[in-house]
């Protein structure tokens, strides 16, 4: 069975096609600048190295689909003969809110519930609508679709975990509560690592940190997520690359009297213009940062130091809230592949029993694409590092909704 995956951004529409025969990739790509006033622009590539790109008229995501459909069917590097080879196509959706507790097949009830969690993830769920309606529009609707979200794996967290330390009036009247979110990727590497370890993960207790421009680190006890560090919007818990993660709330109001900022002004700052960039004043970006730490910058070693520091709390925060730990797992760009993170973070909880073999966690950082284990033998928690695959997790739930039908 083929299978598409699409991911809707407001300006951005990622997608991948499986053949869900052997799980393997067969094309994806990306479809930029829709909306903007230029052209808009597609990037595609087949799994045998062929590439497609062009810029064309992408007023809104109907015609970003347009162009995929063409990549796909009629370019160069097409891979399908006739379009109802796709039997079926999974989204990934950001917010399902306390609606969505695992994925589903699409239907008008459905569109209508991602709308009315708007408001809680503007620019993400009213992109994907969008998506899905260009792709129903595009494949017709007898092709069936199915929702994934980033929050539903989540949804299992306890109250405790979720309800934040404002007057309960705001969780009933607006659900102001965590959500957390990558749910799909903590998801993956907690299913992966148990398989890896040849145990049952409902025997497990696992902390998954996802490392990326935005991350995540969740505490998955016997197969369930019981509390994870982003909350009611991804701007919660460790730093990242232009987020602030966690802060005292009063830092918030002290700077917006200060600088005579806004809401949204601030919203901005704290979203865009803080974290690793904020702090190092250097990037955004790990590489640059790690690199500009290792000439000297001490903004940029600062900017570092907190991030390990932070995730190092969070994982020992995580192993009281389970009264245990069984296994790490460092995924996401940075967890995939920067050996002195993993390094770094693992030093700090020498106290717990990690010990990580340092030689062969740097020897592995550049292979890609694989999974290891760089705990050693002797170590009383396994550490792993693990490439996500989220685009897998929603084609694989995609098959599965789609056979039950
Ligand atoms: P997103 O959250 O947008 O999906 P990724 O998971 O791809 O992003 O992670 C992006 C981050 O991973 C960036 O900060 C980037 O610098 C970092 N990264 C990617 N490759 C490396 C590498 N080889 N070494 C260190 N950091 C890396």
């Amino acid at each position: 069975m083929k299978v598409l995956v699409v991911n809707a951004g407001s300006s951005s529409m990622k997608y991948q096609l499986f053949d869900m025969s052997n799980e393997q990739m067969i094309a994806k790509g990306n479809c930029e600048r829709i909306g903007g006033d230029g052209l808009g622009k597609i990037g595609h590539k087949t799994a045998d190295g062929r590439e497609y790109t062009a810029e064309l008229p992408m007023p809104t995501h109907s015609e970003a689909f347009d162009a995929l459909v063409f990549a796909l069917l009629k370019s160069d590097a097409k891979v399908l003969d006739d379009l109802s080879e796709i039997k079926a196509v999974g989204h990934r959706i950001v917010q399902g809110g306390s609606i969505f507790k695992e994925s589903c097949l699409v239907n008008d009830k459905v569109i209508k519930d991602i709308e009315s969690l708007i408001p809680l993830a503007p620019l993400h769920n009213a992109a994907h609508v969008l998506g899905i309606k260009a792709c129903i529009k595009a494949l017709g609707d007898k092709v069936p679709q199915v929702v994934v979200f980033d929050t539903s794996f989540h949804s299992t967290m306890p109250p405790k975990a979720y309800i934040f330390g404002v007057p309960y009036e705001y969780y009933e009247k607006y659900a102001v509560r965590r959500y957390g979110f990558h749910g799909t990727s903590h998801r993956y590497v907690s299913d992966r690592v148990a398989e890896l370890e040849g145990k049952d993960k409902k025997d497990m207790k696992i902390v998954t940190c996802h490392l990326g421009n935005g991350s995540s680190i969740t505490a998955v006890k016997n197969g369930k997520v019981i509390d994870t560090s982003m909350g009611l919007t991804p701007l919660d818990g460790i730093i990242m690359g232009t987020r602030s993660g966690t802060l005292d709330p009063s830092v918030v109001t002290f700077i917006a009297e200060k600088e005579g900022l806004s809401a949204s002004e601030m919203s901005d700052l704290l979203n865009k213009k803080s974290g690793v960039l904020g702090i190092s004043g250097v990037s955004n970006d790990n590489r640059d940062v790690t690199d500009a730490a290792a000439e000297g910058n001490e903004r940029a070693q600062l900017s570092l130091d907190i991030l390990h520091y932070q995730i190092a709390k969070y994982i020992g925060g995580y192993a009281a809230a389970m009264n245990g730990l069984d296994a790490i797992v460092f995924t996401g760009g940075i967890g995939e592949n920067n050996y002195i993170t993993r390094e770094l973070v693992c030093d700090y909880l020498e106290f717990l029993g990690v010990k990580i073999d340092k030689p062969f966690n740097e020897a592995h950082n550049k292979i890609k694409g694989n999974d290891y284990k760089i705990s050693t033998p002797d170590s009383k928690i396994a550490v792993y590092a693990i490439s996500t695959n989220e685009e897998l997790v929603i084609a694989r739930d995609t098959v599965s909704l789609v056979n039950k039908k």
